[in-house]
C-alpha cells in the first residue's frame, strides 16, 4: 500500500492506494461518535457483505441511492441530511462515501453542510474518481437547468483508493476514466504519457501495480497542479484539456449517450487535431498523439453531430473571452497552451 499526501494549504489528507484495502476503513471507525455510509444499488449488491466484515461489528448505517448521475439532485440531499438527523448524528458524526463520483459529490456536499460541516472518507471505486475526484475537494450536485450548480470546496479527511474494486467496474467505465489518465501525462507529464503507452496493455487489463501507478501519478500531478494554482493564475485550467469540446458533446446529447471520460476522449482527440489547424503543436508530436489515440480503438466521430450547436453550447463557457472560446491545446511533449478560438477558426 502507498501513501500519497495531498497538501492543499489550509487541509492535508492522505490518500491510501493499493489492492484489498477494506480492511483499513476499520481504522478510521472510531474516530467517529456515527457513521453513515452512502453508496449505490450497484455497489451495495457487491460490496454490501465485504463491508459489513470490515467494519468488525462496529455500526455504519447506509443510504443507498439510485446509481446514476440522476439521483445527484436536492431531494437525495435532503434525504440523507433527514436520515442523518434522525438517526441522531452530532458534529462528531462523520460520513464514508463508497461509490463513483456520482456518490462522493453527494457525500461530500451533505458533509460540507450537515451542521455546518462534519468529516468525511471517501472510498472512490471507479478509476474516474480514483484519478480526479479525489483530489480538489469539488462536491456538487445538478439542478434542472445544470450540473454542478450547487456545490461547495470540501476536502475529505482521507481517501482510500483500493484498485481490486475496480474488478467489478464494467469495462465501458474503466475506458472513460482511462481518459482523464491520458489527460494528465499530455497536459503535464511526457514520461507519464509514454508509461501509459508503454502499459496499456497491463492497465487494460488491471494489472494491480501499473493501476496503482497511475492512480499515484494521476493525484500528484493534480494535487501539484490545484496547490499551485493560488500562486501561478490559471495554471488549473490546463486541466481542462478535452474538456471544452467534451462538456459541449455531453450537453447536446442530454448526458445520456456518452459518460463523462468518453465525451473527454472525443474532446481531446478533436482539440488535438484542431491545434494542428491552428498551427500550434509540433507535427512529429501530433503525429505520435494521433497514433496513440487511433491505437486506443475508441470512435472519435464528431461530424455526426451539429457543429453549431455544439459551438453554441461552447461560447456560453464562462472562460471566454470577448466572444472566443477556450481551449487548452497541446504544443508540445508535456506542454499546453491556453487559446482562444473564434468560432470561425474551430469549425470543422
Ligand atoms: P463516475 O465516477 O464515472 O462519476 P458513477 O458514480 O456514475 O461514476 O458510477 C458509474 C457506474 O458504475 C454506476 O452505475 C455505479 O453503480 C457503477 N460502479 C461504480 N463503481 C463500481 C465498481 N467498483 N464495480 C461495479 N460497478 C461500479
Ligand atoms: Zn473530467
Amino acid at each position: 500500500m502507498e501513501k500519497l499526501q495531498i497538501d492543499l494549504g489550509e487541509k492535508i489528507y492522505p490518500i491510501y492506494i493499493g489492492s484489498g484495502l477494506l480492511g483499513s476503513l476499520r481504522e478510521y471507525l472510531d474516530t467517529a461518535d456515527q457513521w453513515v455510509m452512502i453508496t449505490d444499488e450497484n455497489l451495495d449488491d457487491l460490496y454490501g457483505e465485504p463491508l459489513r466484515q470490515a467494519f468488525a461489528g462496529k455500526t455504519v448505517y447506509k443510504v443507498v441511492i439510485i446509481p446514476g448521475e440522476e439521483s445527484k439532485n436536492i431531494d437525495t440531499v435532503t434525504e440523507i441530511i433527514d436520515y442523518m438527523h434522525e438517526i441522531g448524528c452530532t458534529r462528531q458524526s462523520k460520513l464514508l462515501a463508497f461509490g463513483g463520483g456520482v456518490v462522493g459529490d453527494i457525500a461530500g456536499f451533505c458533509a460540507s453542510i450537515y451542521m455546518r460541516g462534519i468529516g468525511y472518507i471517501q472510498v472512490p471505486t471507479t478509476l474516474l474518481a480514483q484519478v480526479d475526484s479525489s483530489v480538489g475537494g469539488k462536491t456538487g450536485i445538478n439542478i434542472t437547468q445544470g450540473k454542478n450548480i450547487m456545490g461547495t470546496f470540501y476536502q475529505p479527511q482521507g481517501v482510500i483508493s483500493d484498485v481490486a474494486l475496480l474488478r467489478t467496474l464494467p469495462k465501458r467505465e474503466f475506458i472513460s476514466g482511462l481518459g482523464e489518465v491520458v489527460k494528465y501525462g499530455i497536459i503535464y507529464d511526457y514520461a507519464f504519457f509514454q508509461y501509459i503507452r508503454a502499459h496499456k496493455e497491463k492497465i487494460l487489463s488491471l494489472e494491480q501495480s501499473s493501476i496503482a501507478y497511475i492512480i499515484r501519478r494521476c493525484c500528484e500531478i493534480k494535487a501539484r497542479i490545484v496547490a499551485q494554482d493560488e500562486k501561478e493564475n490559471g495554471l488549473r485550467k490546463i486541466l481542462n484539456f478535452g474538456h471544452t469540446i467534451g462538456h459541449a458533446l455531453e450537453s447536446i446529447t442530454n448526458y445520456e449517450k456518452y459518460t463523462h471520460g468518453e465525451a473527454v476522449w472525443i474532446g481531446m482527440y478533436n482539440e488535438i487535431l484542431l491545434a494542428q489547424r491552428a498551427g500550434l503543436i509540433k507535427q512529429e508530436y501530433f503525429q505520435e498523439l494521433q497514433d496513440f489515440f487511433i491505437d486506443m480503438g475508441i470512435h472519435y466521430d464528431l461530424p455526426g453531430y451539429d457543429t453549431e450547436a455544439l459551438l453554441d453550447k461552447m461560447s456560453k463557457d464562462k472562460k471566454n473571452l470577448q466572444g472566443k472560446i477556450s481551449f487548452i491545446l497541446p504544443v508540445d511533449r508535456g506542454s499546453v497552451v491556453e487559446k482562444h478560438l473564434t468560432r470561425e477558426e474551430i469549425r470543422w
